[in-house]
């Protein structure tokens, strides 16, 4: 596994480098982790120009 080398973003959240990386890591979400039933989106950050998941209840 290759780390980017991306700093983080002021909000905490882990950053993506774009929208595909982040639908990548939803789909990783419901394969290998915990299977939730709220569905993620991601979303283009403004702070830090990456992209970012938000569970939405
Ligand atoms: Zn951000």
């Amino acid at each position: 596994m290759k780390r980017p080398r991306a700093r983080r973003c002021p909000t905490g959240k882990f950053r993506h480098p774009d929208e595909t990386a982040a639908r990548m890591a939803l789909q990783g979400y419901h394969r290998g982790r915990r299977p939730r039933r709220g569905e993620q989106t991601a979303y283009a950050c403004t702070s830090c120009g990456g992209w970012h998941l938000t569970s939405e209840r």
